[in-house]
């Protein structure tokens, strides 16, 4: 199971306590269950997983491109690139051989890793 990057310096090795998320970097703590504090949008994939940004996700449906024929097949990978702050389409993902396309957040499942 990873944990989130600290939401202040970005760096991994962040750590749990109880509730509390801790950077060790630089001592940052948050409440990774608080919704309300940080400017991250909270953007949940398929199985309401949060997903923020680098996250790599593979695609839960046959996704139709919007002006063209190309379907992303299920279960194609995607790394995301940066998460938006919208009702649609919130993910700017690469995706394994298409390129960088918008998805919504919905369609796509975290691999945990
Ligand atoms: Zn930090």
């Amino acid at each position: 199971m990873s944990l989130p990057p600290c939401p202040q310096c970005r760096s991994e090795f962040t750590y749990a306590d109880q509730m509390m998320m801790i950077c060790p970097e630089c001592g940052h703590e948050w409440n990774p269950e608080d919704k309300s504090d940080d400017d991250t949008p909270n953007i949940l994939d398929a199985n309401g997983a949060l997903i923020v940004d680098g996250d790599k996700v593979y695609i839960a449906k046959d996704l139709k491109l919007k002006g063209s024929s190309s379907v992303i097949k299920i279960g194609t990978k995607a790394t995301v690139r940066r998460v938006l702050d919208k009702a649609d389409h919130q993910l700017d993902c690469k995706v394994d051989g298409a390129g960088e396309i918008m998805i919504t957040a919905k369609f796509v499942k975290r691999v945990s890793d």
